[in-house]
């Protein structure tokens, strides 16, 4: 596996692969972003996973400090997964003096996260837009935990006429139900017991549903409801049409039902896919 760690190298070793599969990710890798890599690895013959924690997708109050930094235990899993390369670029490589540009999708990125993290996507998108020219995939691989993320890179994609499939790949949970999370080693004890409540709040509104029910005023008063009870502080709880997060009386075509919570200092995300 080769570990580059310029964008000159990346370009060197991308003159020798063309069919490249991406997986754009901040590092501290678990099982969530390993299901990716394996899916990348399945898909075409060559593998890239960038590393990078990426400070323009952080607001100033958020972890970007306290993000944790794995980066050997990081490498080995890469290469025990068959990537063919990894790319660790520096923040002055990726920002350097006098950077000035940015790229914003507008509209989605106001909802969901993006309400409350208003720097947050106008970060993401500039990074990924960013990666992929130095990497020139053809395929990249995102997790439809980040839901909105997902949806928001394949409108700029579209948008920006960028050559480069867009494959979402489903949520990876331990076992008791909570969505494996780089930032689920900030809990302690009894908010990692808490943040269970995610997983059952969306599972109740996934069994409703498929009971029956189609309101989504309903349906969110019972994500509401069930989330408040357990966490510290609920950020959001909506159900949003699934291709492009309008809103929406009864579910009527594919909807995806988010929600946001705090537990303790921890803001934790996760969602279900409600298919008609
Ligand atoms: P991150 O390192 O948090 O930026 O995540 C990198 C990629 O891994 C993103 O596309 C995430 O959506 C994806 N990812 C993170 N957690 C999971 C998970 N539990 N299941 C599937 N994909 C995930």
């Amino acid at each position: 596996m080769e570990e580059l760690s310029t964008i000159q190298q990346v370009r060197g070793w991308h003159k020798a692969a063309a069919d490249v599969g991406f997986v754009p990710t901040m590092g501290a890798l678990h099982d969530g972003h390993a299901s990716l890599i394996r899916r990348s690895v399945a898909d075409g013959p060559v593998t890239i996973v960038s590393i990078f924690v990426n400070p323009t997708q952080f607001g100033p109050n958020e972890d970007l400090d306290e993000y944790p930094r794995t980066l050997a235990d990081d490498l080995e899993l890469c290469r025990n997964l068959g990537a063919d390369a990894v790319f660790t670029p520096d923040e002055p490589m990726m920002y350097p003096p006098g950077y000035a540009t940015w790229v914003e999708v507008d509209g989605l990125t106001g909802k969901l996260c993006g309400a409350s993290r208003p720097e947050h996507f106008k970060g993401v998108t500039t990074v990924v837009s960013k990666l992929f020219n130095i990497v020139q995939p053809r395929r990249a691989y995102f997790g439809q935990k980040d839901a909105q993320q997902a949806i928001v890179l394949k409108r700029m994609a579209a948008d920006l006429n960028m050559p480069i499939e867009i494959i979402t790949c489903p949520i990876v949970r331990e076992p008791d139900g909570l969505a494996l999370s780089s930032r689920n080693k900030y809990l302690n004890e009894d908010e990692r017991r808490r943040a269970l409540v995610l997983r059952r709040a969306l599972k109740e509104v996934e069994d409703k549903f498929k009971q029956g029910t189609r309101n989504t005023n309903v349906l969110r008063s019972h994500l509401q409801v069930t989330i408040g009870e357990e966490a510290d502080k609920l950020d959001y709880a909506e159900i949003l049409t699934a291709d492009d997060l309008s809103e929406l009386a009864e579910i009527d075509r594919a909807a995806i039902a988010a929600v946001a919570a705090y537990f303790g200092s921890t803001r934790l995300i996760d969602n279900v896919v409600l298919e008609v």
